[in-house]
């Protein structure tokens, strides 16, 4: 927070507080906010800037808790420079990392190509990459190309997708690399028809979870090596929600952080929520999951910063 840092010509931000950038509305500030101008814009400033500043990218805040104490580090905030889409023939779409899924599946549909899975998953193609965000059965693993980055020491690569070793809810991107833009390539569809899909599954989304609160959706990982059928495998089977349900969590609370009462799995900020009542309510969880099932959850959505 002493540190002189390098003058980009996109807006630095001293102290930043985060909770207005996220979908839970809870956490410190950063102690630097920079929302870059353009791809070359990261670049001069990531050379810049000494290696031991930690550096945080950042999307729209939809899978995140940054803690009460805020993040000691520069937290990279893409904006509308960043949120162009291109349909670029052969099935091909490349799209800024801010970029919005739901957008992103739009322009998608009405090119013919399917990216529905994208349309009801409330984050940006950048925190797509970085957590190989799926449902309904697709992955960003599955349509992915490649993805430009700018990695920590400002040089801009692009790395194809199966570089990235893109498996559930994880990949390899490396540290402190920001995810400029990504490029797809999808089957093709009848533009209607994928409208149409993609209005059957907001409809199934408000059907089963608690889409107008203030959550990061799923709270944990569906558990690996435990199938439904007893069965060691990673298919991850057997899901989060249940083994909650089992353990008398559904509609816990703590402080302002309840397990949602319509899906189990959903931690929801029910109002006046801090970082450490959703933390605190997520680790008592999983206490009671573990000594209930034996099963150990895993955190799907990222706790990041100082308590
Ligand atoms: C109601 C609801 C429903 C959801 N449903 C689904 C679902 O069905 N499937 C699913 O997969 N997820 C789901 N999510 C979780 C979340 O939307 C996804 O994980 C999403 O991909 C996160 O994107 P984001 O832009 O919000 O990233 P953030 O939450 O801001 O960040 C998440 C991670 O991505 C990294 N990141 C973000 N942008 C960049 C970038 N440009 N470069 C490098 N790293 C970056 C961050 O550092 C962080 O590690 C849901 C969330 C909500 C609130």
């Amino acid at each position: 927070m002493t540190q002189t840092l390098p003058t980009p010509r996109g807006t630095l931000t001293p102290n930043r507080p985060l909770a207005d950038l996220t979908w839970l509305r809870v956490g410190g500030p950063a102690d630097w906010l920079f929302q870059p101008a353009d791809v070359e814009d990261i670049a001069a400033f990531l050379a810049a800037l000494p290696p031991d500043v930690a550096v945080f990218p950042m999307g729209v805040g939809s899978n995140l808790i940054v803690r009460d104490g805020g993040l000691r580090a520069v937290v990279i905030r893409l904006g509308r420079g960043f949120n162009a889409i291109a349909i670029e023939g052969e099935g091909r779409l490349t799209a800024g990392a801010a970029a919005l899924d739901a957008h992103v599946a739009r322009r998608a549909a009405e090119a013919g190509l399917d990216l529905t899975f994208l349309r009801t998953i409330p984050g940006s193609i950048g925190g797509a990459v970085r957590m190989n965000a799926g449902c309904y059965g697709s992955y960003v693993a599955d349509v992915l190309e490649s993805v430009r980055v700018v990695l920590r020491d400002g040089s801009v690569v692009d790395i194809p997708a199966a570089a990235l070793n893109l498996r559930y809810r994880q990949s390899d991107l490396p540290e402190g690399a920001v995810v400029v833009s990504a490029t797809f390539r999808a089957p093709e569809g009848d533009p209607a028809a994928l409208a149409q899909r993609m209005e059957e599954q907001i409809a199934r989304r408000d059907a089963s979870q608690p889409t107008k609160e203030r959550s990061a959706g799923s709270t944990f990982r569906n558990p690996v090596g435990h199938s439904s059928t007893g069965r060691a495998d990673d298919s991850h089977e057997l899901k989060a929600w249940k083994v909650i349900d089992d353990a008398g969590m559904r509609g816990a609370t703590l402080g302002g952080a309840q397990m949602s009462q319509m899906h189990s799995n959903f931690l929801i900020n029910a109002g006046g929520a801090t970082a450490a009542d959703l933390e605190n309510l997520g680790e008592a969880v999983r206490k009671k999951v573990f000594q209930t099932s034996g099963i150990t959850l895993e955190w799907e959505i990222m706790r990041v910063g100082e308590a």
